[in-house]
């Protein structure tokens, strides 16, 4: 009996669909600014080291510079000389469509003004877009407004329902500014309105317009829950503004226990290196997702073994792609390179080790990389951000 093995053929006719991802900049970055990209940190690197010397930047030389034109493992340094001689664009256009990526869900909460919108995504990339609306990020755009306190919870519900209509979900970054131990119950109008109150009183202070307030981050959640809509939580690695013991999705669990027959779709993003937590989420729970996204990046050679540990529970219809790609190409492509790789090299053992048929390893890439997000987002068959060319 010959022995049958997946290989990335098992990609082409799926249409890649990254649930999670923002967009490119386009202009040439100088090396501070680009090993910035390719770090969760805030700082520099200290003196002497370099952020390249990471699982992320030697992926970047192994399976980038060959698209440049370089040998695989050229030095951080030919890399980025290479890459200064392209145009913007041209760099943009490579990587994006050498990830193979055909639909993103774009979120556009964070610095939106310093990357490509979703049409241009669509217009460098070739592939189409969708967008994802930040919750955080709606309730700062009422406040700049300084409504009276008592109309922020119906302008909050008009704003979001009306972005819906465009809008494939919304994401919230709880995590980042209160910590998933939040209480689960849905706060009243009243509380509504008195925190509303506290924060634009801080606000005519001088504070910058951030919301970072409990009681408004479960109240736009909760709206969220009433429209039926897929919800982005943010869980585990991020930038160092997160208390990482705080973005486990196990806190979630009331939560979730208490949303679970509203209709609406929860997806929990990146979730290392609690993706085992979220596995077992989306197991219990029905309107439950989850993906490996940004850890894939950062993890490089050893993303193997967090795809197979993040399918050990998680249902085949509950697990998604993302790359969670900022800024950088070369994060959209290797979030989908390492994706592909990654999960060929372990299905493949559970077929060598006769657990698994060809058959089953395709059936759960096509649901991955696309009927997954087709359910969880509701998307229609047509995108809202289309190819140049490609018409509805
Ligand atoms: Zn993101």
């Amino acid at each position: 009996m010959s022995v049958q093995r997946l290989d990335v053929s098992a990609f082409a006719e799926v249409q890649l669909v990254d649930h999670h991802c923002h967009g490119v900049i386009e202009h040439v970055p100088d090396r501070r600014e680009f090993e910035s990209m390719i770090t969760e940190s805030n700082w520099d690197a200290p003196v002497g080291t370099t952020v390249f010397d990471s699982q992320l930047g030697v992926a970047i030389r192994r399976h980038c510079a060959p698209l440049l034109g370089l040998e695989p493992h050229a030095s951080a340094e030919a890399y980025l000389a290479r890459r200064a001689e392209l145009a913007p664009a041209e760099v943009n256009d490579l990587l994006l469509k050498a990830s193979g990526i055909d639909r993103y869900l774009i979120e556009t909460g964070h610095r939106g003004d310093t990357i490509l919108s979703p049409q241009g995504m669509a217009d460098r990339s070739g592939a189409s877009a969708d967008q994802v609306i930040r919750l955080e990020r709606l309730a700062e755009q009422i406040a700049e407004t300084q409504p009276a306190p008592a109309a922020f919870a119906d302008r909050f519900r008009e704003l979001l329902r009306e972005q819906l209509r465009t809008a494939v979900g919304v994401k919230s970054i709880a995590a980042y500014r209160i910590g998933l131990d939040f209480d689960p119950a849905r706060p009243s109008d009243r509380e509504v309105e008195l925190a509303a109150a506290a924060w634009f009183t801080e606000i005519e202070s001088g504070s910058p317009i951030r919301l970072a307030d409990a009681v408004l981050i479960r109240f736009g959640i909760w709206t969220a829950v009433d429209e039926r809509c897929a919800i982005q939580f943010h869980i585990g690695f991020g930038d160092d503004d997160v208390d990482l013991h705080r973005c486990d999705p196990l806190l979630l669990t009331e939560w979730l226990r208490m949303t679970r027959t509203s209709g609406a779709r929860v997806t929990l993003l990146h979730c290392y290196p609690f993706h085992r937590n979220a596995g077992f989420l989306a197991h219990v729970f029905p309107h439950v997702y989850c993906d490996v996204g940004l850890a894939i990046n950062y993890v490089g050679a050893r993303s193997p073994q967090i795809i197979a540990e993040s399918l050990e529970l998680t249902p085949m219809d509950k697990a998604l792609f993302s790359s969670d790609a900022w800024g950088l190409p070369e994060l959209y492509f290797l979030g989908s390179h390492l994706f592909k790789k990654g999960l060929l090299q372990v299905v493949n053992g559970w077929i060598d080790a006769d657990e698994w048929s060809v058959a089953d390893g395709e059936k759960l890439i096509r649901r991955i990389c696309n009927d997954n997000a087709v359910r969880a987002y509701e998307l229609a068959e047509t995108p809202r951000f289309l190819a140049p060319g490609v018409s509805a």
